[in-house]
């Protein structure tokens, strides 16, 4: 059964990625871009495990290995099973990372798991990874499969985020600063230096659309972000094959006018500027909005790239 699964579902978070099979979902997760951890659920009580964090000099890899090694030790003693603990398990012999052979281990308790450890010299992450679940022969093999696909930082400029069936790229160097992840409304607030991004996306969009047209819903929900500026709206162009709302606009008020003309003299560059997009997906029965503050031109292109990387359907 588990043979049969192929990895088509893509995990993207904080700059790492990880290729699932279809079904499984993104469940659990804590921490930032420098340290953290994030599990994601399978069928069958099956599951796979990522924890990363930034080391400065040579970390210590028996030292985390030990380390995990003795927290699994201390739970199956509470739990009262047997525990059994290997290095190079032969399921995982194939696998490769940045093409080395990374640390890989196999557990037997009441359940089993596969994983691997490495250092990244690259992005100085020391990845834990590991893919948990109850005896099953082909859990060594499952694991290879997905283990082979994870990769710790992006390989161009871009990030992938990618969670719950929605993924978009953005600069890599742009760190999460606010989330929320729930079902029928998935937000991200991404920071950068001189500019922030905001990306949306809301379910259910045949309810929400009864009374209105995804054009002056979208301006109501984005409201709350916008009202700040002296923001026009533009409905022109399309996306991903939709027609497209356009907003765009300067920070209002006196203090920010005071501010854009010191700046217009000494930088003439704006950091106040609003460019945003959004559009109804029918295919999806979803609506997309994405916002990027900065310099004007800056903002412009961040909106129009990240917008065009949203795969909406
Ligand atoms: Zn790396
Ligand atoms: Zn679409």
């Amino acid at each position: 059964m588990l043979n049969t699964e192929r990895c088509s579902s893509i995990i993207g978070w904080h700059g790492i990625t990880v290729s699932v099979p279809e079904e499984w979902s993104f469940s659990v997760y804590s921490g930032d871009a420098k340290a953290g951890y994030f599990r994601v659920d399978g069928a069958d009580d099956v599951a796979l495990e990522v924890k990363w964090s930034e080391e400065k000099g040579i970390p210590s890899l028996r030292r985390v290995l030990n380390d995990f090694q003795k927290r699994l030790r201390k739970s199956s003693r509470t739990a009262h099973v047997e525990m059994e603990f290997r290095e190079k398990p032969r399921p995982l012999a194939p696998l490769r990372v940045h093409g080395h052979i990374p640390i890989t281990f196999g557990w037997r308790t009441d359940r089993q798991g596969y994983g691997a450890l490495w250092h990244c010299k690259e992005c100085r992450r020391v990845m834990l990874v590991q893919v948990a679940g109850r005896h099953q022969q082909e859990l060594g093999q499952l694991a290879l499969r997905i283990l082979s696909t994870v990769r710790d930082h992006p390989a161009g400029p871009e990030a992938i985020w990618s969670v719950y069936d929605f993924t978009f790229r953005a600069p890599k160097e742009m760190t999460l600063e606010k989330h929320q992840l729930k079902s029928g409304y998935l937000a991200f607030e991404l920071k950068g230096r001189g500019v922030g991004l905001v990306v949306e996306r809301w379910g259910l969009a045949n309810i929400v659309l009864k009374r209105d047209t995804p054009s002056g819903w979208l301006s109501g929900a984005l409201y709350p972000r916008l009202k700040a500026y002296a923001y026009r709206k533009e409905e022109k162009g399309d996306l991903h094959g939709h027609p497209c709302v356009r907003f765009s606009g300067r920070r209002s008020g006196v203090k920010a006018l005071a501010n854009r003309l010191v700046r217009t003299v000494s930088f003439r560059q704006h950091r106040d500027y609003v460019s945003g997009l959004g559009w109804h997906c029918p295919e999806s029965n979803r609506l997309f909005a994405v916002l990027a503050v900065g310099a004007m031109e800056r903002a412009d292109a961040l909106c129009a790239g990240v917008a065009e990387s949203v795969a909406c359907h």
